[in-house]
């Protein structure tokens, strides 16, 4: 339910799987949300639908048993599950990142192996970029694997904040293969890194992969975050994504490509909690009373809804825009960048207004408007911050318009 008149350029398809996935969101996501949201628990009943959906394979080829659908259909799903809770896209949003970078850069072998099991849900993927002492600048990473005697390789190191980082079972991790490197980024390989999922010690065949207790947040939870501790964990070099000839010192490239989908995939996160903050302001000022009337009635909250409505709308036209291109096999790192610019401040902004538009109550647990106030700032942060996000747009402005 967009705010204004829906547009009329969605495909038959699409129009289908966005209302089927509103009414998942409409039944079983949101009468939920509240009970996981608080208690901090992995949704596994919603995950189990959505797997009976193919939410886990929507852009995974047919061929491989997925859905075989673009990224913009991706990006209407993400704002409907986003609209009725952020957690759930998260579950997701990994998942898709590691499926596009097989089915981008991946080995047949590596495609055959794993995509079809994760078009169905049953092994899910996590993406690790991430360290303690460092996020934004990917390439001071200091996780590392070096070639052992036989062949293998051994990884040695901490990642941090890995969305899904106990519940998967493969992680597209970026290590750094070659200290001397120069560029930097020309020593950085990705690793898909199997494990035994919700184990936390792993032994066998995964020892040294270890997933320490998951990080306690403000939001987004029911999805786990965690560190990932690498301690003399084996893995065969045809875990390297792409093989070891192809694929050795390119994992930092790799990534980059894998964040501008991502960027998309956040920005329609944005596009999701703005829409449901809206959908709630809406409601409760036409039936909230001050001062004899409805307190839609007074300018000043009209003004409120006003600038939330236009916000959702731009977000999702940016990101639109950003999810078409990219299927169309144009450049789109510009776009996706200024779509999760401002798709992820729409969506801090339509929650701080509709927070406000609900006076004391919006500060109760008892209203929806609490959760989406502690969930809305992750967007701000994951893939790439609002900060790194202007650097982006700037060099990619510049690149586009050299004199
Ligand atoms: C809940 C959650 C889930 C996450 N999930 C994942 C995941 O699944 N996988 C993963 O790899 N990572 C994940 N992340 C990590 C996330 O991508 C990083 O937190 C983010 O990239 C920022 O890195 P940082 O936290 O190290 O902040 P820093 O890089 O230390 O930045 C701190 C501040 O400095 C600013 N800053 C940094 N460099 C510059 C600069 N050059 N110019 C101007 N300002 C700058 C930043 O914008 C920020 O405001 C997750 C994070 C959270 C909170």
């Amino acid at each position: 339910m967009a705010a204004t008149s829906p547009t009329s350029d969605l495909t038959d398809e699409q129009r289908a799987i966005c209302e089927m996935v509103h009414q998942f969101a409409d039944e079983q996501i949101l009468p939920n949300a509240e009970h996981y949201d608080h208690e901090d628990a992995f949704p596994e009943p919603i995950v189990e639908q959505m797997k009976e959906l193919g939410l886990f394979g929507v852009t995974i080829p047919e061929e491989y048993g997925g859905m075989g659908l673009d990224l913009t259909t991706y990006a209407m799903i993400v704002e409907e599950l986003s609209r009725g809770w952020i957690s759930i896209s998260g579950i997701v949003n990994t998942h898709f990142i590691g499926s596009y970078l097989l089915m981008k850069f991946g080995t047949e072998e590596q495609k055959q192996k794993y995509l079809p099991r994760m078009a169905t849900g049953e092994i899910r993927a996590a993406f690790s970029l991430s360290e303690p002492e460092c996020g934004s600048d990917v390439q001071a990473i200091k996780t590392a694997a070096r070639r052992t005697d036989d062949g293998d390789y051994e990884i040695n190191g901490t990642k941090m904040w890995v969305t899904n980082g106990l519940l998967s079972s493969l992680v597209f991790v970026l290590v750094r293969t070659d200290p001397n490197a120069e560029p930097r980024f020309r020593g950085m390989t990705c690793f898909i890194a199997e494990k035994e999922p919700g184990v936390a010690e792993n032994t066998g065949r995964y020892q040294g992969f270890n997933v320490p207790p998951k990080i306690k947040k403000l939001g987004y939870k029911g999805v786990e975050s965690t560190e990932l501790v690498f301690d003399g964990y084996r893995t065969p070099a045809d875990s390297i994504l792409g093989g070891e000839a192809e694929g050795l010192g390119q994992g930092f490239v790799q990534m980059m490509d894998a964040l501008e989908v991502g960027r998309v995939n956040v920005a329609a996160r944005g596009v999701g909690i703005a829409q449901r903050a809206l959908e709630l302001a809406l409601k409760y000022s036409q039936e909230r009373k001050a001062f004899g009337k409805h307190i839609a009635q007074h300018q000043a909250i009209q003004f409120k809804l006003a600038d939330m409505a236009t916000q959702v709308d731009a977000a999702r036209l940016l990101t639109h825009r950003a999810a078409r291109l990219k299927d169309a096999g144009e450049r789109s790192d510009l776009e996706a960048g200024m779509a999760k610019l401002f798709a992820s401040e729409a969506g801090r902004f339509c929650v701080e207004e509709c927070f406000r538009i609900h006076g004391g109550y919006g500060y109760s647990k008892e209203y929806e408007i609490e959760r989406l106030y502690r969930d809305a700032p992750l967007l701000l942060i994951g893939e790439g911050t609002s900060e790194i996000q202007r650097m982006v747009i700037g060099r990619k402005l510049l690149e586009r318009h050299k004199l």
